[in-house]
């Protein structure tokens, strides 16, 4: 049996890297390397146990890499060698859900996010991909592994925000939480055309990427209640959409403050326990509100467009890769992310350490050392 190395969660901060067998794929799935992958916010809450997963499942939804071995009937769509993503949620395209066009619930409630929740994901070697008619997206030539990181999650996510608020031109936005789906709902805002756009954070760092990713307004909260500054740039109405990107019930009770009657908050955030929304904030319910939420977009057609954005100069998310590593360091990089250190945003990891980036290769190797 052959096999390949993985990073497998073993239960309550526990995560350890292990030889397991390299899947075979099935009918309509695929096999691809794995080249370059990251960690995810959601990854910090299944490890410390917040989330419920299997012990024993590989984790990581976010795969970059090059198709290994294809299924039968994927032989006239695909070629070994192609270089693809895979978006982070894997719709069939044909339940009940994806043909009524809420593809991210594909089989039922989250059932399209299945990589590193019910099934095994992409902090390995390889990766079996489900469905991988629908969910291989080819690479764009131009495009390096670093360019498209982020598409199968945080900008599909972080775009989502401001899509699912229906941002009009001219609209006024803020935005609840910078962090790298934060940002990129601010980035989503701009794209979208709003006027004003209020970003709010606590750390002066993300504000900065914030003003550089579209943000016309950058609040501190240690600084400033954001709710009367918010009302006080418009005209005491309130916002025309609020996107929530932390999900907090403080975040989120902001949010719907900051929105005018009638208005949209889109919220983002990944909640636990139980969320209340005030009565005034609320209208007594009568305030024409609507509240909306959004699991990432995935899909390969999703995956196409949002490369196309970077492809074609649109956006540029490079600045929110800040750190690489080995998968083998896996640990090291763990704690860099989920303790935030060294005002990072996104890290990288690549199971082949080889393919790393040769200017962060020398500090890697003298991190390791
Ligand atoms: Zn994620
Ligand atoms: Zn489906």
């Amino acid at each position: 049996m052959t096999t390949m190395k993985a990073v497998v969660f073993k239960g309550p901060n526990r995560i350890e890297i292990e030889e397991v067998p390299k899947p075979v794929p099935g009918p309509g799935e695929a096999l691809i390397r794995i080249t370059a992958t990251t960690i995810c916010g959601t990854d910090v809450h299944i490890v410390r146990g917040e989330y419920p997963v299997k012990p024993g499942l590989i984790l990581g939804h976010e795969p970059v890499g090059v198709i290994e071995e294809l299924g039968a009937g994927l032989e006239n769509e695909y070629a070994v060698g192609q270089r693809v993503i895979v978006g982070a949620i894997t719709p069939c395209g044909q339940c009940f859900y994806c043909l009524n066009g809420a593809h991210s619930q594909c089989g039922g409630a989250l059932g399209g996010w299945r990589f590193g929740n019910t099934i095994n994901g992409a902090w390995a070697e390889y990766l079996l991909v489900p469905h991988a008619r629908a969910n291989l997206a080819l690479i764009p030539d131009k495009l390096s592994d670093q360019d498209v990181l982020l598409c199968p999650d945080i900008f599909s996510t972080g775009l989502s925000g401001a899509e699912s608020g229906n941002i009009r031109v001219g609209d006024t936005v803020a935005v609840f939480a910078q962090g790298p789906i934060g940002l990129c709902a601010t980035l989503g805002a701009k794209l979208k055309g709003a006027s004003l756009i209020v970003a709010i954070d606590s750390n002066p760092h993300r504000l900065h990427i914030a003003r550089h990713f579209g943000a016309t307004v950058a609040l501190n909260v240690r600084e400033h209640n954001p709710v009367p500054k918010i009302k006080e740039m418009t005209d005491g109405r309130g916002v025309d959409v609020a996107i929530e990107a932390l999900g907090q019930q403080e975040t989120f009770e902001d949010a719907l403050r900051a929105i005018r009657p009638g208005g949209t908050l889109s919220s983002l955030g990944v909640y636990s326990g139980k969320l209340v929304a005030p009565y005034e904030a609320f209208y007594a319910g009568l305030g024409d509100q609507r509240i909306v939420t959004t699991l990432c977009p995935g899909g390969k057609e999703r995956m196409r467009r949002l490369m196309a954005m970077i492809e074609h100069r649109r956006v540029d998310l490079s600045p929110l890769v800040t750190h690489h590593f080995a998968l083998d360091a896996i640990e090291e990089a763990y704690t860099v992310f989920s303790e935030q250190r060294d005002n990072v945003l996104k890290v990288a990891l690549y199971p082949d350490a080889t393919r790393m980036p040769a200017k962060t290769l020398g500090d890697a190797l003298v991190e390791a050392l």
